[in-house]
């Protein structure tokens, strides 16, 4: 496959990554020249404007999502977060038991870092979501009727965008004693978040699919008398009160304040403006494609997501051939593994409708015009595909 970028290039695959926010861009440059010093230098200046840069960023992250200051610790990312998260629960509470329940829907990070826990005698339950990708809250209730530490759940999918209903799973998850954590990486900053109502104890987050750059993120933990307590990953200098030592990566957190910032004062009408565009993009593809179905929840689901599946079309192929659109089937960590992706075949798909799907997702610079020329686009392909005759078949 040739790596030559053509022409004209449309970038829907803001669930991978997004673009950095030229204004935060702005905000970081003075960090990334001349504002070089390191938040824990404690004697001079360098590290006092640093530190700082650290603490209005990390009030800017704790406002987005009504978190105290204090309750933000910063991280590399999502990835991080969870994993601190879950391994950091699991081990501050030896004596209360030794069981997690998630769902079937969540991101590699979280299945990955719950595969780990279970090589360590840590027992998951994994509860079924609904054919919109809803967690069935009878289940969750069934599966929390062992004694279980903590729930942990993805509020805003990556692949099929579905919201989840965190007013019901917390007050589940809190009438068992348990705790919840939240995976917000795709969530934040594109629909509200508090992590006071319902209350969140434990909420990850990501700069770069916020407009902020890639490599920073923060797990909110949540304060008070009894706060949430966790068990550092890692050991070192003391940074982040020793919960996630070494020297910070200024500029990225700066970053990431800014974007938490920017999302705050835009989400609203960002939010209605994204939907709209992805709802005329629904619409075009519907128009000029005959037997497509839509996957997830139109009612609960991110404003920028849509996710398709082209009956008798391989969604491989369809990207080969879509070299000037850039989106993504299943999610941006799984592929290159021809397994179908895990979320679409919990909605019920089979493997052969699950990989036929693709993954659009829209963001701050989308226009119409990238819109509709990405629709044309997939049409076009999608006919040459099946005028191919694979015999498939459509059903
Ligand atoms: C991207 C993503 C992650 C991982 O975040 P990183 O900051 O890239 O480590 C976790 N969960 C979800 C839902 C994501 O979309």
């Amino acid at each position: 496959m040739s790596l030559q970028t053509p022409e004209k290039l449309v970038y829907l695959d803001h669930h991978a990554t997004t673009p950095l926010d030229p204004r935060v861009l702005d905000a970081m440059m003075p960090y990334l020249t001349h504002e070089f010093g390191n938040a824990s230098s404690s004697t001079h200046p360098f590290g006092w404007r640093a530190k700082e840069a650290i603490e209005r960023a990390r009030a800017q992250v704790a406002e987005l999502v009504n978190a105290q200051p204090k309750e933000i610790i910063f991280t590399s990312g999502a990835t991080e977060s969870i994993n601190l998260a879950l391994q950091g629960i699991v081990r501050a509470y030896p004596d209360r038991p030794r069981r997690l329940v998630t769902t079937t829907i969540e991101h590699r990070a979280t299945l990955d870092c719950c595969k780990h826990l279970e090589k360590d005698g840590i027992e998951v339950a994994y509860v079924k979501v609904d054919s919109t990708g809803r967690v069935v809250l009878d289940e969750l209730q069934q599966a929390l009727e062992k004694p279980t530490l903590l729930v942990s759940v993805i509020h805003g999918n990556n692949e099929i965008g579905t919201l989840q209903d965190l007013d019901a799973i917390a007050t589940l998850a809190h009438e068992r004693n348990c705790f919840l954590h939240v995976d917000a990486a795709q969530s934040l900053g594109k629909v509200p978040l508090n992590v006071r109502d319902p209350q969140i104890d434990a909420l990850s987050m990501s700069a770069h699919k916020l407009y902020g750059p890639k490599g920073t993120g923060a797990l909110f933990l949540r304060g008070g008398a009894p706060g949430v307590r966790i068990r550092p990953l890692l050991f070192g200098g003391g940074q982040e009160r020793g919960l996630r030592p070494g020297t910070l990566n200024v500029p990225g957190i700066v970053g990431f304040g800014a974007a938490c910032a920017i999302a705050k004062e835009v989400m609203p009408s960002e939010a209605r403006h994204l939907a709209s565009l992805r709802d005329y993009l629904w619409e075009l593809l519907q128009q000029q494609i005959p037997h497509i179905r839509l996957n997830g929840s139109m009612e609960y689901r991110l404003p920028n997501n849509l996710n398709v599946s082209f009956e008798g079309v391989e969604g491989e192929s369809l990207l080969t051939r879509l070299r000037d659109v850039a989106v993504s089937s299943g999610s941006a960590c799984s592929s290159g593994s021809h397994e179908a992706s895990h979320v679409l075949r919990a909605l019920g798909l089979s493997p052969r409708l699950a990989h036929s799907s693709i993954r659009f997702g829209l963001g701050r610079w989308t226009t119409r015009e990238e819109i509709e020329y990405a629709a044309a686009r997939i049409a076009e392909e999608v006919k040459q595909l099946r005028s191919f005759g694979t015999g498939e078949g459509l059903s």
